[in-house]
């Protein structure tokens, strides 16, 4: 059984497909492996072991009539815990929904259930997608898969972490500024932020509705394409959605070139607080595209210097609207209620107890910057400044198919370390969030190792939005280049747990 949590997420669907195994036991080999090592890693909020269990029979039970089984029929998947699931527990991180029981399915979990994906449980996550570390949870901090003591990446830590740690193959994110991309960085995994509207928001527990994507992770850049094809493409229920084909993402996996394309070099992405090894690795990464058959081009992006701050304006702007939601009233925790107090009082006592302090951070922000008098000066100056890097991109996609950027500035930091340095937690997002204030799509795919710590370094591949498929073209390219100089950082050099 050993062996099945190794495979990658296609060849576990083929063995599946081909009656070599079946999707029960595919599905208990990772149970297990789940049993192992969570307790330490602590990937997951809640296993769904009986729901996993009878979607894996629902498969093998399609298999054995001789019905149609789709591309990824039995593979098992660690689904972030804010997207709503049908009967089982969604928390979003937060004491706020514990308890909660969501009555319907997210589009994205329906979409998998339907391709016959094997939902293992719910995972950890920074309470409301805000951060970049996991520990704002109010559920516990998950370790790092390849130094226990050092931060996953957040805001979906848990599946990366699960990636990393073998106990799924798969794992599905959500990018507002960076938290697919980060995790996948730091814990030597793949994750992509697919173009805004690209894959459905509905039942997606909302943070900045006009930057938050879900997006597939994986260890490999094909089953990260695979299981994107899964969930991407036109939802009614969700007015962001585009309503245009899907890139053909998985075509553009399997054909892999750099031959001929034109890449971009930010010059901003470097310099004070890049860490030495993350660069030497993204410089040996240009290099190697350009062996690969790529142009190099050096581009100048000087609005992006603006887009941090920009991104803490706009996002908990957002935040404070979406988060009003959570009253006390209408769903999830309820504190105070004795028959005496008033319902404000009920509501305030609620969001006292149920928000942690990055979430009230993050409301007293956004209502102060949209309050009447400070909205031009804040709101406003963000949105202006947001309009500037959608330009420098646009500018930046007439001379060049892709940018290449470090994914993180740095490794895995220490859990911990930036725990009480607010500004700090957020400049681990630099390189991430002018994508997602540009709308656009990017991957994060593994350059190696950092030489001074031994910890992943990612490599952060940008496209135009609608052009998700040049990412796996390039990233399977790179994949493949890598993976014969060096051998593939997860699943040859798996971290000891
Ligand atoms: N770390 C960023 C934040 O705290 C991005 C989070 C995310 O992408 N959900 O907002």
């Amino acid at each position: 059984m050993a062996d099945l949590i190794r495979l990658t997420a296609a060849e576990l669907a083929a063995r599946v497909a081909s009656g070599d195994v079946s999707a029960v036991e595919v599905t208990e080999a990772h149970l297990a492996r789940i049993d192992a090592v969570d307790e330490k890693v602590h990937a997951f909020l809640h296993v769904d072991r009986e729901g996993a269990l009878a979607q894996a029979r629902a498969v093998d039970d399609k298999r054995a009539k001789g019905e149609p089984l789709g591309p990824l029929a039995g593979v098992p998947l660690a689904l972030k815990d804010i997207f709503t699931t049908e009967g089982v527990p969604t928390t979003v991180g937060s004491k706020i929904l514990e308890g909660w029981i969501p009555p319907y399915d997210a589009t994205v979990t329906k979409r998998l259930k339907a391709a016959g994906i094997v939902i293992l449980g719910k995972t950890n996550m920074d309470e409301f997608a805000m951060g970049s570390s996991t520990e704002n949870s109010a559920f516990g901090p998950t370790g790092n898969p390849w130094d226990l003591t050092r931060i996953p990446g957040g805001s979906g830590g848990g599946s990366a972490a699960s990636l990393a740690s073998f106990e799924a193959p798969l794992a599905i994110g959500t990018d507002t500024g960076g938290s697919i991309r980060q995790p996948a960085a730091v814990t030597g995994t793949v994750g992509v932020k697919p173009t805004y509207g690209g894959v459905s928001r509905y039942g997606m527990v909302a943070f900045s509705s006009s930057l938050d994507q879900g997006g597939p992770c994986a260890r490999t850049v094909l089953d990260a394409a695979l299981l994107h094809a899964v969930i991407a493409g036109h939802d009614p229920l969700d007015s962001t959605s585009i309503d245009a084909p899907v890139p053909p993402v998985v075509e553009a996996a399997r054909a892999g070139t750099a031959e001929g394309l034109r890449v971009g070099v930010v010059k901003e992405f470097r310099g004070e607080g890049f860490q030495a090894g993350v660069m030497r690795r993204f410089d040996e990464s240009v290099a190697l595209l350009r062996e690969l058959g790529a142009e190099i081009v050096e581009l100048s992006c000087p609005s992006f210097e603006a887009a941090l701050a920009a991104y803490y304006l706009i996002a908990p702007s957002e935040c404070s609207s979406n988060l009003a939601r959570f009253d006390a009233i209408r769903y999830g925790l309820r504190v105070g209620d004795d028959g005496a107090r008033s319902a404000e009082e009920v509501t305030s006592l609620t969001r006292e107890a149920g928000f942690g302090p990055e979430v009230k951070r993050r409301i007293i922000l956004g209502t102060y910057a949209l309050s009447s008098g400070y909205y031009e000066a804040y709101y406003g100056s963000a949105q202006k400044a947001r309009t500037l890097v959608v330009r420098d991109f646009a500018r930046a996609f007439e001379q060049v198919d892709v940018v290449l950027a470090p994914t993180t500035p740095t490794t895995a930091f220490p859990i911990g370390e930036r725990a009480d340095d607010p500004m700090a937690m957020y400049r681990a997002d630099l390189c991430t969030i002018p994508v997602n204030l540009a709308g656009i799509a990017a991957m994060s795919l593994p350059c190696g190792l950092a030489p001074e710590d031994g910890l992943p370094v990612g490599l952060q591949i940008i496209a135009p939005a609608m052009a998700d498929d040049r990412l796996y073209r390039v990233g399977a390219a790179v994949e493949a280049a890598f993976r014969a100089r060096w051998g593939h950082p997860i699943l040859e050099e798996a971290p000891a747990l």
